[in-house]
């Protein structure tokens, strides 16, 4: 029976719930696809950083690239611990490190699920660059608290860092609706977004099968409420992703069914999985998180580790339970309803 080692990190508020159940329905569709998943709990969080003053230990880092997979549920508590720390002492360091180069969220509305818009439905790809770009983290500041302080952030685009995520969205588009939409602002920002254009015509030559849209951000940002139907695989920058995801989201029903994959496509080091919603203090340890967003995170874990027919198992367990109006509208049942629903679904 092959076993995959797994690194779990619930971290915080909800992370912990969500986790829990998540790994409950994958190590069920792991008994029933004959494939172990064997999982080591690390508690970084931010209660570990208020035990040790770092949100992971030193070696970290280096602990984590031997699993094959890293689960995360959702880390911050801004009760106690600014979100820049928790953020760039977790979460991204691990992003980078691991060249996590792809942030990939599907956006299509579950059997039963019922989102803001009037639409028949939508399944859209957004994928995120997720290492540079307006993230790079280049900048700085000088004369604080000064009348003339000055603030510079550099977004930094490198030909490499462009060329493969556009890659990595062709070849999605591929193996899927053969259409690409590439988000940019190069009206405004007449450098990078021009560069990123250019790079994406060039690239275009080598995937004659795959349609090319460009569409700067704002425009992008209506069609996905007025047009959503009509996106197939969406590519865009590092802010630019982040953003239309959170809108992706919405469109979806809610944070609740937002699912994220952090891959590293070459597999030189794990790729990590987690829900995009955060640790949500306001409901924290109430039993009512939704964990449909997670579950769906461990299915694109299962797809990434190869198990494609345990993830289509998960994910129609999933829709079957929606169809039937559970889970479907926030605290309309608790976190143990839908996960036990959810099990009871895959069985049959
Ligand atoms: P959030 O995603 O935690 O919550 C936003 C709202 O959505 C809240 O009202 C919450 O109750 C609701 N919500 C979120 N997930 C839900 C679920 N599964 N079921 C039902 N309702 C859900 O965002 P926030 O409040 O802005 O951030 C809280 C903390 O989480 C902050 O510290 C933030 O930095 C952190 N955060 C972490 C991640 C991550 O780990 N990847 C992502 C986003 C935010």
């Amino acid at each position: 029976m092959t076993t995959y080692n797994l690194a779990l990190i619930p971290g915080d508020g909800i992370g912990v719930d969500v986790t829990e159940a998540a790994m409950r329905v994958m190590v069920a569709a792991g008994a029933r696809f004959g494939f172990d998943l064997k999982s080591e709990t690390l508690p970084w969080s931010c209660a570990y950083y208020h035990e040790t003053g770092a949100m992971m230990p030193e070696n970290g880092i280096a602990y984590l690239r031997g699993f094959d997979a890293i689960y995360l549920g959702a880390v911050g508590w801004p009760l106690s611990v600014p979100d820049a720390v928790s953020l760039h002492g977790l979460l991204l360091p691990i992003r980078k490190a691991f060249n996590q180069y792809a942030n990939i969220r599907p956006h299509r509305l579950l059997a039963g699920v019922e989102g803001p818009l009037r639409t028949d439905g939508f399944d859209i790809l957004c994928i995120r660059e997720n290492t540079e770009g307006e993230y790079a983290g280049a900048g700085g500041r000088v004369h604080h608290g000064m009348q003339n302080e000055v603030a510079v952030e550099t977004s930094v685009f490198t030909r490499a860092g462009v060329e493969r995520i556009l890659r990595f969205g062709f070849e999605q588009a591929q193996a899927r609706r053969k259409h690409l939409t590439s988000v940019t602002k190069s009206n405004a920002q007449k450098y990078s977004m021009v560069f990123w254009d250019e790079v994406t015509r060039e690239l275009a030559a080598d995937y004659p099968d795959v349609t090319v849209n460009h569409m700067h951000i704002d425009a992008m940002a209506a069609k996905m409420v007025m047009a959503p139907q009509d996106l197939d695989v969406v590519v865009a920058s590092n802010l630019f992703g982040d953003i239309l995801t959170d809108l992706g989201a919405a469109i979806q029903g809610g944070l609740g069914f937002a699912a994220s994959a952090n891959i590293n496509p070459d597999r030189s080091a794990p790729s990590m999985f987690e829900p995009v919603h955060g640790s949500a203090p306001d409901i924290a340890g109430k039993n009512i998180a939704n964990p449909i967003a997670a579950i769906w995170s461990g299915v694109m874990m299962l797809e990434h580790l190869g198990e494609a027919a345990a993830a289509e198992a998960v994910l129609t367990a999933v829709e079957a339970v929606t169809g039937q109006g559970i889970g479907t509208r926030p605290g309309k049942n608790t976190t143990e309803e839908i996960t036990t629903a959810v099990m009871a679904a895959l069985e049959v």
